[in-house]
């Protein structure tokens, strides 16, 4: 190694996560002295996660011991995958001793085997009928992480996407400062190692970017039909395949069979448009957010915001440079919190950490991910502590005070803007906004937070319901999506004719374990129904992908491997699953505080809807091993008539469940 080099190394080196870069080294040296140095439990964000940091006193020794190995010859060293016993030793010398369920909850955080969340043939792969298909419908992160894990299995499968690129939501919202507000290395594939990323919270244009180079890379590509919307489909009970209606490029027909269908449309795909008195008497411009499409010029215009979600909080500052004035309607106001490292480029340095140090990516992932790990407390009240005085739980309370403390600081301790930010709902009750610097674009001149309600648009700009009459350009509608709307507005029709949204529209929109409902053989929906994991456990959205994925290639190697051509939930199964769901829900902070019940998205008509209820270790145990006694498969002739396949029991349940 030469000099410049030596220098760079050191640089990356002062720049380490120094709890990964610990790990790191002692998985590759078993050096006893870095064993030796124990980090210490520190909580974030005023007590919302708990991370294990290595002391500064250490920062020395630890640097010399990184020269030294990356110094002499470390490019010839070869990484191995470690067993579990291994993992497990080393995630606890990284914290606190961990129980089988969490153990088996975080095994794959670090990510070291190279598809952590494959689905697996029994053995060999069997021959699949000529015209055999899965169709995908979708190709966000959702589609593309299914698409992989088909792939790699040798299942044949195309993906339709009505869009004319891949990318989802990544593709949609392109208005000002969109970005991930989970960091991004948590926000990625746990396939992909050392992604290089170049911000710590990706811009819109870098995720997208990265969904491509993962469709590319890993084959889905050629399986990709863009531009083509599914408008719905028909199980067919003779033969136990989907018959789809499919509309193409020019808005050609196409009629395709399919044996298994995977909806992967996500739960933002239907925006919730602006319905206000007077909007068809107003004469400026309206946009909604997924709408933006850089034409707007907002040069010296008078906008109004209208919605403080994430979406709202990300725009404002772009924005706010470039308008004569911006008004923010805000109507309930949010917990916003401040994440390390928003906003800040990733060093070449620290790229190159990622990319050359064995384990290093790996651990770094786990660090950053241990803030994330036990956020239960923070969503289940704790009597005893309301009866002592406090609010909610010891946990949320003190994120509470934190995030007005933030408040106050942000905002510079105005009266006015401090007691109309502050919400009286607690923390966490509502998705957790991260700040981009709203706070503070709201103390600039040309920005005003209106909180009275707005009772009409009128041709030059809005009214408020006290009669304050403000002058309007544009609008810009950050009011988010109707998210009950799942899987619409395709069609599908199930066993006896029923059609899924008049199913969901009697009997309320659920499914089993977010993905199956009963009379709706081979058919699955990625981030269904009370799918969403928010109880901890580290795990960022697209690694829940990557689970509902193996689960849902599990049950279908399961029916393919048993003869059957028919999968379904049972009915009893399906009802069980959702009387406990609903059971465990109404303890949770999203339906027992009265003052959040029913003011958020994550909660429709009463129920809860998006998120799981469980601890995560309980959700991750249920949702990493399909239960096949909650299934019903069957052969091809007799899906109704519920027979089980005359299948050997034990198969089934070894069946891809490794
Ligand atoms: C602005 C924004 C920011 C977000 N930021 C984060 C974040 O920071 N962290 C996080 O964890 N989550 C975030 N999310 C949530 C995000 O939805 C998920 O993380 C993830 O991207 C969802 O992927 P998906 O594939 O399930 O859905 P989508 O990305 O919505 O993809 C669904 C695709 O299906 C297509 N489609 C739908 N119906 C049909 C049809 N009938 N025929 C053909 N194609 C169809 C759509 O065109 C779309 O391309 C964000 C969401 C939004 C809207």
């Amino acid at each position: 190694m030469n000099e410049t080099d030596a220098a760079f190394v050191r640089r990356a080196l002062e720049q380490a996560d120094l709890s990964a870069l610990r790990m790191a080294l002692f998985q590759a040296t078993h050096d006893p002295e870095i064993a030796a140095m124990v980090p210490e439990p520190k909580t974030v964000r005023g007590g919302a996660g708990v991370t294990y940091q290595l002391s500064e006193k250490y920062r020395k020794a630890l640097l010399e011991k990184g020269v030294e190995f990356l110094t002499n010859g470390f490019e010839n060293f070869e990484s191995r995958v470690p067993d579990d016993r291994e993992v497990r030793t080393l995630m606890e010398m990284a914290g606190d001793p961990l129980d089988d369920a969490e153990f088996r909850a975080r095994r794959e955080i670090p990510a070291f085997d190279p598809f952590p969340w494959a689905a697996k043939w029994s053995g060999k792969r069997p021959t699949l009928p000529e015209d055999f298909l899965v169709v995908i419908v979708g190709a966000g992160f959702g589609g593309i992480g299914m698409g992989v894990q088909l792939e790699n299995l040798g299942i044949p499968y195309v993906i339709f996407e009505r869009r004319a690129e891949v990318g989802g939501v990544w593709s949609i919202n392109t208005y000002p400062d969109a970005r991930v507000d989970t960091p991004s290395a948590v926000y990625e594939y746990s396939f992909e190692k050392s992604y290089p990323w170049t911000e710590y919270f990706a811009q819109q244009r870098e995720v997208r970017e990265y969904i491509e180079y993962i469709a590319d890379k890993y084959g889905v590509c050629k399986n990709l039909r863009l531009s083509t919307e599914v408008k719905g489909a028909r199980f067919d009970q003779a033969t136990s395949r989907w018959r789809m209606e499919v509309v193409g490029v020019d808005g050609v027909k196409q009629a395709v069979t399919a044996d298994f269908v995977i909806s992967a449309s996500g739960l933002f795909a239907s925006p919730k448009q602006l319905e206000v008195e007077g909007i068809d008497d107003f004469r400026g411009g309206i946009v909604h957010t997924t709408a933006w499409s850089g034409d707007q010029d907002v040069t010296g215009k008078d906008v109004a915001i209208i919605g403080n979600g994430s979406t709202g909080i990300q725009l404002l500052g772009q924005i706010a440079e470039k308008a004569r004035k911006v008004r923010v309607f805000q109507r309930t106001p949010q917990w916003i919190s401040p994440r390390e490292q928003y906003g800040a480029p990733v060093s070449d340095e620290v790229r190159w950490l990622m990319k050359h140090v064995p384990y290093y990516w790996n651990w770094s992932r786990y660090s950053g991910a241990l803030s994330t790990m036990n956020l239960y407390g923070l969503l289940i009240p704790d009597r005893d502590w309301q009866a002592a005085g406090g609010i909610f739980s010891k946990q949320n309370d003190a994120v509470r005070g934190f995030l007005r403390d933030y408040i106050k600081d942000q905002v510079d301790n105005r009266p006015d803007l401090v007691a109309r930010l502050t919400p009286d709902y607690p923390p966490f009750a509502r998705r957790m906004i991260v700040d981009n610097g709203w706070y503070r674009a709201l103390l600039r001149d040309n920005v005003e937070l209106v909180t009275d309600p707005i009772a009409r648009l009128i041709p030059t700009g809005i009214e408020t319901s006290v009669g304050s009459q403000y002058h309007v350009d544009m609008v810009v509608t950050a009011t988010g999506f109707s998210v009950e709307k799942y899987v619409w507005p395709a069609d599908y029709v199930g066993l006896g004719g029923v059609h899924l949204q008049d199913r969901w529209a009697e009997d309320g929109v659920k499914a089993y374990m977010g993905m199956m409902v009963p009379d709706f053989p081979n058919f699955f929906i990625m981030y269904g129904p009370n799918s969403q994991n928010t109880s901890g456990g580290g795990a960022g959205l697209p690694t829940q992908i990557e689970i509902w994925s193996k689960y849902i290639a599990s049950v279908i190697i399961a029916t393919i491997e048993n003869d059957c051509t028919a999968v379904q939930v049972e009915r009893e199964a399906f009802e069980n699953f959702n009387k406990r769901l609903d059971t465990v829900a109404q303890g949770t902070i999203w339906l027992v505080d009265e003052s959040s019940s029913g003011r958020n998205y994550y909660v429709s008509r009463g129920r809860l809807l998006v998120n799981q209820p469980w601890p995560h270790n309980e959700w991750h145990n249920m949702i990493t091993r399909p239960n096949f006694d909650d299934l019903n498969m069957a052969t091809h002739s007799n899906p109704v008539a519920r027979a089980r396949c005359p299948i050997d029991e034990p198969t089934v349940r070894s069946v891809g469940l490794s």
